[in-house]
């Protein structure tokens, strides 16, 4: 095979992907939106077939011959092409490494996991989701040797989510935050908390959906390319630079869930839709990682969303919006309730400030059941002492402890520490947009464009054509925690008047 030959089925390969990825999401996001209720089945069934046919693809004998010719003449390829090959490499010896009847069985183990921990957590029983627990734990260790032998077995995993991030950089990251956090909850912990009842007024899911629709404009979110839907969990979907979907839930008598799931969720979109064109129907199309995503979902979110410049910019928007719910409330009072921090059970509902807590605790657990030190049986007793260690809550029973997430049951194990790097990486990104521009003038009179374009320049335009470090590197310089924690030290001591 020739270059050029190869060059073609490189390109057309990934094009054929895409349509397969894509009707992929067209079928799942229909499942979670707007299809009838008893109606799964048959989606299972073009589900199934369409993975099947992604695999033949991908392990076909062509295009095993065409990476290998592409390898053979890497010094001649352009970086897109270069970065193609190599991010296609990656995944079809990710497909092929596993042997077929460990695979088969695995996804065999998950799937029965899955629900057995949905009723473990239902009945408070980890005794109900230990075995499958247990089994979960000695796969992964047993993928971590087939991913990267060379690799500490949680390294691998880890390597997986977030390329290029191991345990001594998380061990770092972590006892950074430790140290600083943790006395600053406790600090916060000692003050009066801000009034919220406000926020659980009645308002109705109509006016939030029309509430939506303004979110989106300030972030300027083009709606003849980016949708919004409803669903039981937010999610951003992107099927190539000019058709990203978001969804929200919402809830009656709660504001700021679904508020602030747009404006998280939106910050997703802004991402896809901000990645160079360039890139569509390639494996560069898209967000680099889980990480970098979560970065800027979050910088949407909490650093400029929960920030006194832009609610002062926005809130007689919001009041225009909701006159009877807070007509009373003030912009100050409506910023104090966004932001009210308190050490709490569950991630999910976790405030900005103890967010990346519970996501260290998941870290050590992982760490230590992956690295063979921790039992599977000692689990519910060491997420019991880790809360009260590091968030100085009591855990009342395993439902509101350590069965609260699904990741596991679904052999996940590695993907949790991306969220808490996601918000360092924003904080260490605010710093050097500060550096470069008057950041918060424009943003409290409600322009975003110049922190979207600073994004899209440093972070978003690049998609997959650099590697997650090297959005980092681009983005924050060399990675340091610090400017995270400076952030909210400096956040919460005007909050709370520490
Ligand atoms: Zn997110």
């Amino acid at each position: 095979m020739e270059l050029n030959e190869a060059l073609a089925v490189l390109e057309a390969t990934q094009r054929k992907l895409y349509a397969y990825n894509a009707a992929s999401s067209a079928l799942f996001l229909d499942g979670d939106t707007v299809a009838p209720r008893d109606t799964a089945e048959g989606r299972g069934v073009a589900l199934g077939i369409l993975a099947g046919e992604r695999r033949r693809i991908m392990t076909s004998p062509e295009l095993k011959e065409t990476l290998a010719v592409l390898e053979e003449h890497k010094d001649e390829l352009d970086l897109p092409h270069a970065r193609q090959a190599e991010e296609l490499g990656r995944s079809v010896r990710q497909l092929t490494r596993i042997p077929a009847e460990e695979y088969m069985a695995y996804a065999q183990l998950t799937s029965e996991a899955g629900s057995v921990w949905k009723r473990a957590k239902e009945q408070s029983d980890f005794q109900l989701f230990r075995p499958y627990l247990e089994k979960l734990v000695d796969y992964n260790r047993k993928f971590a040797g087939y991913y990267d032998p060379a690799k500490a077995p949680y390294d691998a995993l880890l390597n997986e989510y977030e390329r290029g991030v191991d345990m001594a950089y998380l061990d770092n990251f972590f006892s950074a935050l430790r140290e600083k956090l943790v006395p600053l909850i406790r600090a916060v912990g000692e003050k009066p908390q801000p009034d919220v009842g406000f926020l659980h007024r009645r308002y109705p899911v109509e006016r939030q959906r029309e509430f939506s629709d303004y979110l989106m404009q300030v972030l300027d979110l083009d709606r003849a390319h980016c949708g919004i839907g409803e669903t039981e969990h937010p999610f951003t979907m992107n099927f190539n630079s000019r058709d990203v979907r978001i969804t929200t839930h919402y809830y009656e008598n709660d504001l700021a869930s679904s508020m602030y799931s747009v404006i998280h969720e939106g910050g997703h979109a802004r991402y896809e839709l901000d990645v160079d064109p360039a890139w569509d129907y390639t494996v560069l199309a898209g967000g680099v990682s889980m990480g970098v995503h979560e970065s800027q979902s979050r910088f949407y979110e909490n650093i400029i969303g929960r920030s006194r410049p832009f609610i002062e910019a926005i809130y007689p928007k919001v009041q225009a919006f909701f006159p009877e719910q807070l007509g009373d409330v003030t912009a100050e009072q409506f910023w104090r309730a966004v932001n009210k921090a308190e050490p709490s059970l569950i991630r999910t509902e976790a405030d900005e400030l103890t967010y990346s807590l519970h996501v260290m605790v998941r870290y050590e657990i992982e760490k230590a059941l992956i690295g063979g030190t921790l039992a599977v049986k000692d689990v519910p007793e060491t997420w019991n002492r880790l809360y009260k260690e590091y968030l100085g809550v009591d855990v009342p029973d395993d439902a509101h402890g350590c069965l609260q997430d699904s990741h596991w049951s679904g052999g996940s194990f590695g993907y949790f520490p991306s969220y808490a790097l996601g918000s360092a990486y924003g904080a260490q990104m605010l710093a050097n947009m500060e550096k470069d521009m008057d950041v918060w003038g424009p943003v409290a009179r409600g322009d975003l464009s110049h922190v979207t374009a600073w994004l899209a320049e440093k972070v978003h335009k690049y998609g997959g054509l650099l590697t997650p470090a090297q959005v980092v590197q681009n983005a924050c310089g060399v990675f340091d925690p610090v400017y995270y924690t400076d952030y909210l030290t400096k956040k919460y001591t005007e909050l709370y008047g520490l």
